[in-house]
């Protein structure tokens, strides 16, 4: 049979199987499946020749039990509502993990940003807030970048947001520029998170970071950082990279300078000089010791997680690996630290971004890194030990402590009306 890869179905069947270890009540369950809200919207929008596109637009509050829908916007070409769903929920067990006030939200829009101009994508995004204007604010669901989108795409939204609303409330995005409101430390913060989780994990299966062979998958904002923390701080030797357009892979090592610089430039690491050229499916197949997915969903699978030689992998990625891959990996020994644990520290760092918009006082970048690591490598242990008293995986055991968590509130809160 067909593996399955529709990622909220994945997720579902990764809750009922939780459930079932926690023997939850099935009431409760059914209500920590069901997204809460869900808008569909069409975005008509100028472009630049005069005519009129529209485009397809998702926002999801998968459950606002801990607080706010907290989740970002996703410019794709492959977005749907599933993959939108599926994101909802991650990030509901996400926020409940880091141990932070919000629940999960997340949404999209199905179009390829790089077809559009500037201009277009303005107001695109700009367009996205008017269709969801009802849905968004500081205490109710607060966007911020994901996948194609970044500060200035934030900085545009929460804009079209104020003056709707005739507010200056910052805080109802976060990823926003430094001088719009944003929080030193934010366009780093999920990758050094990444690099904490890899750590607090490498450390508790006796790995050594410093010279540990790492292939990072996806060399934007979270790739890119991860594995430029991982070889300066940690003394890794990045053996492969890869992006959209295909990898590059040394045995030697890979010069992270450079690597940084072109991605800079050029957006991409394709004209990298040095290095084999190889495909990005052969690139994640290379014997290494740490494996980082930071691209897209679906990537490990049933097909070729046999062929993963990796002592430990790191999920930068939200829903890079599915159940099968996870069984399959999971047999030969990896180690493997899932999103909603690995990939936290973006939205940590949101949060921190989020008091600081409420409070208009400023952290240092110092304050903000120390206290991500500080519940980075809180957040990791407790994943950690949760799993040895269970004697499951790390994702079995963060999923229980997210849905402990999230089933508690709902039951104290009971439903209304
Ligand atoms: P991004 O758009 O900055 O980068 C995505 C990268 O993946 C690009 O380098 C792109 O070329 C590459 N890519 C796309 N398809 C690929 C393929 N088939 N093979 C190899 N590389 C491919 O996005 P991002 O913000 O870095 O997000 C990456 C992942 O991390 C997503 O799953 C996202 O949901 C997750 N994430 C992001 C944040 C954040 O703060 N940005 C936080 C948590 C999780």
């Amino acid at each position: 049979m067909a593996e399955n890869l529709n990622p909220f179905e994945n997720m579902i069947k990764q809750v009922d199987k939780v459930a079932g270890m926690l023997k939850m009540d099935k009431n409760l369950v059914a209500c920590l499946k069901a997204p809460k809200k869900t808008v569909i919207a069409s975005l008509p929008v100028k472009m630049d020749d005069g005519s009129v596109q529209v485009f397809e637009a998702y926002r999801v509050l998968h459950s606002d039990a801990m607080g706010p829908g907290k989740g970002g916007v996703r410019f794709h070409q492959n977005v749907n509502l599933d993959e939108v769903k599926a994101l909802s929920g991650w990030m509901t067990w996400k926020c409940a993990i880091a141990g932070i006030p919000y629940g999960g939200a997340k949404g999209g829009v199905t179009v390829d940003p790089t077809k559009l101009s500037e201009s277009e994508l303005e107001r695109l995004s700009r367009r996205y807030v008017y269709a969801m204007i009802e849905e968004l604010g500081h205490e109710k669901d607060i966007p911020a970048p994901d996948v194609n989108t970044n500060g200035q795409i934030m900085g545009w939204m929460v804009d079209t947001y104020c003056q709707l609303k005739g507010t200056s409330q910052r805080g109802s995005f976060t990823g926003k520029p430094i001088n719009l409101g944003g929080s030193l430390g934010r366009p780093e913060a999920t990758g050094r998170g990444v690099r904490f989780a890899a750590e607090v994990a490498a450390k508790n299966m006796g790995l050594e970071m410093k010279g540990a062979r790492l292939i990072v998958q996806g060399f934007g904002n979270v790739g890119s950082i991860t594995a430029k923390l991982m070889v300066k701080e940690c003394g890794c030797k990045l053996i492969g990279v890869s992006d959209v357009f295909g990898a590059i892979y040394d045995e030697n090592g890979l010069d992270i300078d450079k690597l940084l610089e072109l991605a800079a430039k050029e957006r991409t690491i394709k004209n990298y000089v040095g290095g084999k050229k190889m495909s990005n499916e052969e690139i994640l197949e290379k014997e290494c010791d740490i494996l980082v997915p930071a691209a897209l969903e679906n990537v490990i699978t049933g097909k070729n997680a046999n062929n993963i030689k990796t002592k430990l992998l790191v999920e930068a990625a939200n829903g890079p690996t599915t159940p099968d891959a996870d069984k399959i990996l999971s047999d030969k020994g990896v180690v493997l630290v899932p999103d909603v644990l690995a990939n936290a520290g973006g939205v940590i760092v949101s949060y921190f971004e989020w008091v600081q918009n409420m409070d208009h006082y400023y952290w240092t970048e110092e304050k903000v890194n120390n206290e991500l690591r500080e519940k980075m490598f809180h957040n990791a242990q407790a994943v950690i030990d949760m799993a040895k008293k269970h004697k499951t995986d790390l994702r079995n055991a963060g999923y229980m402590i997210a849905m402990e968590r999230v089933a508690d509130v709902i039951k104290i809160r009971g439903i209304f009306p």
